[in-house]
């Protein structure tokens, strides 16, 4: 016969390194079953004891079953406790939680600038004007008066397909095709779309781009109506704390030509770092059609003239939310193009 503790110490061992709930199973009934159980079979020859022996025995052999038992519902936690653990890293998918919400994207900021530069024209009566992306030399140059051999053609180089055609430079063959098409001015409408043009890619340019330009053909229009119809899309989009002004520049299709510049949103005019010291920022180029224009679209100078002008949008939207370079425009980076 052994003894109450030893066999006592011999479970709880064999406790110790179950890992399964069947082998705590297998020690329960080893030792506390109530027919064989090791811990009962202690009882055996308490017949033959003295009295004092026998209160000795019964009580050593109830410590021995309560010491087994804590031991088992201890090791049985601790068991469904690593059981849960493993169960939630395995299979963490709950199929009766709802699933996360669908990431949706939205608009590229390109596109909305260029809807808001389109809703801004449209409230001021202009129309949108779509064109091909591929063109003829005689769109892309000789209408716009750079005729074959101008030294300002090298500003517009593009793509070729061959001599005749290529990726137009400009959105300026869609003043000529809508002049072509609408025949009697007034004509007053915009052309955004996709450009090409042969630069490598830096932080200021690209290969491709997009453009919006404007063309108001009509009766004694002046720079003034120009100016103005600029100064209101301007403040439309940047705020009406922006000034613009325009300086006189050189373009083949526009006489008296001019650049575009708006104050700095940072400094407002004052001069800082982002706008190098100036207070004003570069937009793009306008200026008063040139009559020759005028005529390759089949509209008589004589009665009409016009207003023209070409903006970047990738230009116009860096200098709306301050962005310093261009090609983070198209590398689908969702860090930058979530901000917008
Ligand atoms: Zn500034």
């Amino acid at each position: 016969m052994s003894d109450p503790s030893a066999l006592t110490s011999e479970a709880l061992a064999a406790i110790g390194k179950a890992q399964t709930e069947q082998e705590l199973e297998r020690i329960e009934v080893e030792y506390l079953g109530r027919k064989g159980g090791r811990v009962s079979k202690l009882l055996e020859g308490i017949g033959k004891l003295g009295p004092e022996q026998k209160a000795s025995l019964g009580k050593a052999v109830n410590e021995a079953k309560r010491a087994i038992e804590a031991a088992l519902a201890a090791m049985r936690a601790e068991l469904e406790a690593s059981r849960l653990a493993d169960l939630a890293e395995t299979e963490a998918i709950d199929i009766t939680f709802p699933g996360p919400p669908l990431g949706r994207g939205h608009i590229h900021v390109l596109t909305q600038v260029r809807r808001q530069i389109e809703t801004v024209l449209e409230s001021l009566g202009y129309q949108v004007e779509l064109g091909p992306e591929v063109e003829t030399e005689w769109y892309n140059f000789e209408a716009l008066n750079l005729t074959v051999g101008h030294p300002a053609r090298e500003n517009w180089d593009s793509f070729y397909f061959n001599s005749q055609l290529l990726l137009r430079a400009h959105t300026s063959p869609v003043q000529i095709r809508a002049m072509q098409r609408i025949k009697e001015p007034p004509i007053y409408i915009i052309t955004p779309g996709r450009c090409y043009r042969r630069d490598a890619p830096e932080a200021t340019r690209l290969p491709y781009f997009s453009q919006v330009e404007g063309l108001a053909v009509d009766k004694g229009l002046t720079v003034g109506d120009m100016k103005g119809t600029l100064l209101y899309m301007i403040q439309s989009l940047y705020g009406r704390d922006r000034k613009v002004r325009v300086r006189p520049s050189y373009f083949p299709f526009t006489e008296p030509s001019f650049e575009f510049d708006v104050t700095c949103g940072i400094c407002g005019g004052m001069g800082c770092k982002s706008c190098r010291h100036k207070g004003w920022l570069e937009v793009g180029g306008c200026g008063m059609v040139h009559p020759q224009v005028l005529r390759n679209g089949g509209i008589d100078p004589a009665q009409w003239n016009g207003y023209a002008w070409g903006f970047g949008i990738e230009r116009m939207a860096m200098l709306k939310h301050d962005v310093d370079d261009i090609r983070l425009f198209y590398e689908s980076d969702l860090r930058f193009l979530e901000q917008f």
